[in-house]
């Protein structure tokens, strides 16, 4: 199959740039190695929608940082992503991070950021009366928000599916190479040509041009075809999710002046309710390690005592870890590869790529017109997604909705109050779950104070049902994660 653009990696970056291709008459392929979008950096990240003050002014981190943010609130809107601009507070622990702060606020003036404001320590503890009392100012910057972010990456995919594009999971990029147009195999990549794109399964795909959307393999990646132009490396963060007994202890997202080392430990509300706390900042080079280690927690509760000694950590119903991807320059990589006429690299998108992903894939559709794209737009373009969410209904909105479809009415999990209905309906969209945690990262059951003890094995007993197959053979997330070892007397 020839296809006019192949986006390889279905993180937040190539999921933002399938949707926005969708707009115009392509055709797209977004292929993505493991079995489902949203497992890379995407699913374990803080999910903050950052508001700006902090990138370099002049850099791709600023402008696409700020651009991003803006586009939040509609996009969030018109694909049914949660999403909330609760503000975030950057506070000084001591007089020196005032000066910082200062900084900050002159920096993100410079970046565009609207309503930035520096508040003295009697505002803070009105606004956030559960912070630490020594604190002694803060930056307020009112733009900031929350997102469910693979929620939004499993939408932007989903949506270039409705309008037209196409999604290979278990597709492995291993090998690229470009002919000309007699098949004849180009050893000079500059001149124009159509590249094949082979997987470790042995099946391939052409396209005229390629979007390098990798994440931490976006080095590898770029090299399957090109000359070595950056390295990508990775750096861990592990995080405490606490009961929604905790979630109001603030209402913004709370940072600490950032450092060398990135934003430092933040305290926030997570759109869905919850406390996030975390993350710490490991370099390594492990590309594949998502464990969660002792010292890392307790580095993280630690020093999240410095912004609130009141969370209560005995309230931890979930700790991960997720791997940022370093770029060996200190800007985001955004370019047209100069030596592969065709190959558009979207690499090392670190933090913050969340918040930047919707502006990323704006320009990405401009780059790849200036290489040669012919854009014709499609007059077809849905922009809009919906997805029932029962708890949020009013009483008449959910009687109606039980009315017409008794599956509704089945609660399945019981923190979140999530039904039948919301789960067959994650099933049965476009680009549906096929696993436990694919149903979980779509509607949220499982994501509650008993993390799948109590609604796990249903779930698993609809999803046998949606996709007619065994109980046996289906995953709970990643490829080779087996829920059952063997037949029960009940399953023989
Ligand atoms: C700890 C942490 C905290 C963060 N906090 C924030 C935040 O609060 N706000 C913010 O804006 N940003 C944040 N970020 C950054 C944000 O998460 C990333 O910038 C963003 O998710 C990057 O998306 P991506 O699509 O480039 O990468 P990924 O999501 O990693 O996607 C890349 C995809 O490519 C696939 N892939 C790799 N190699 C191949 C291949 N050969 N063939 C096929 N597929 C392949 C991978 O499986 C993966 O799915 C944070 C990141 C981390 C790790």
């Amino acid at each position: 199959m020839t296809y006019d653009v192949a986006i390889v990696g279905a993180g937040v970056i190539g999921s933002a740039l399938f949707r926005e291709l969708g707009k115009f008459n392509l055709k797209t392929v977004l292929i993505e190695k493991e079995n489902d979008v949203a497992l890379g950096s995407s699913r374990a990240n803080s999910a903050i929608v950052h508001a700006g003050y902090d990138p370099p002014n002049g850099t791709m981190l600023a402008r696409f940082n700020v651009e991003g943010n803006r586009l939040y609130p509609k996009l969030c809107a018109d694909l049914s992503v949660p999403f909330r601009q609760n503000g975030s507070l950057i506070v000084a622990l001591c007089e020196e991070d005032l000066v910082h702060l200062r900084e900050l606020y002159e920096n993100g003036v410079k970046n565009g950021v609207d309503a930035l404001e520096i508040v003295g320590p009697e505002a803070v503890r009105q606004m956030e009366p559960n912070l630490q009392p020594t604190i002694c100012g803060a930056l307020v910057a009112p733009t900031g928000g929350i997102v469910g972010s693979y929620e939004l990456t499993t939408a932007l995919a989903e949506s270039g599916v409705i309008n037209g594009g196409e999604v290979l999971l278990n597709s492995e990029v291993t090998r690229i190479e470009k002919f000309n147009k007699d098949g004849e195999k180009l050893n000079d990549l500059t001149r124009k040509g159509l590249f094949r794109l082979t997987f470790s399964n042995g099946r391939h795909v052409d396209a005229r041009f390629i979007v390098n959307a990798a994440g931490i393999y976006s080095d590898s990646v770029q090299q399957l075809i090109g000359k070595p132009r950056f390295s990508v490396t990775p750096r861990k963060g592990e995080y405490y999710i606490l009961d929604k007994r905790q979630g109001a202890l603030v209402d913004r997202t709370i940072f600490m002046c950032p450092s060398k080392l990135g934003k430092g430990v933040l305290i926030s509300p997570t759109v869905h309710g919850n406390l996030l706390v975390g993350p710490d900042a490991q370099d390594g080079d492990d590309k594949s390690d998502f464990s969660t280690t002792q010292q890392g927690l307790a580095f993280v509760r630690k020093t999240s005592a410095l912004l609130s000694d009141k969370v209560d950590f005995r309230d931890s119903i979930r700790n991960f870890a997720g791997l940022r991807a370093l770029p060996s320059g200190k800007d985001f990589i955004i370019e047209l590869d100069p030596d592969v006429d065709g190959l558009l690299n979207l690499a090392g998108i670190k933090s913050p790529g969340l918040t930047s992903a919707p502006a990323i894939a704006k320009h990405s559709v401009e780059l790849l017109a200036n290489a040669g794209l012919d854009l014709i737009e499609n007059p077809r373009f849905n922009p809009y997604r919906r997805q029932t969410r029962f708890a949020e209904m009013s009483d008449a909105e959910k009687t109606e909705l039980v009315r017409k479809d008794s599956s509704f009415g089945r609660i399945i999990c019981r923190c979140e109050q999530i039904t039948e209905g919301e789960i067959v309906e994650a099933i049965r969209r476009p680009l549906g779950a096929k696993t436990v945690d694919g149903v979980k990262r779509r509607c949220r059951p499982g994501s509650g104070r008993c993390q799948g003890g109590f609604c796990g094995p249903r779930v698993l007993e609809i999803l046998a049902r949606e996709l007619a197959t065994s109980r046996e053979g289906l995953l709970k997330d990643k490829n080779g994660s087996y829920i059952l070892a063997g037949k029960t007397k009940e399953t023989e």
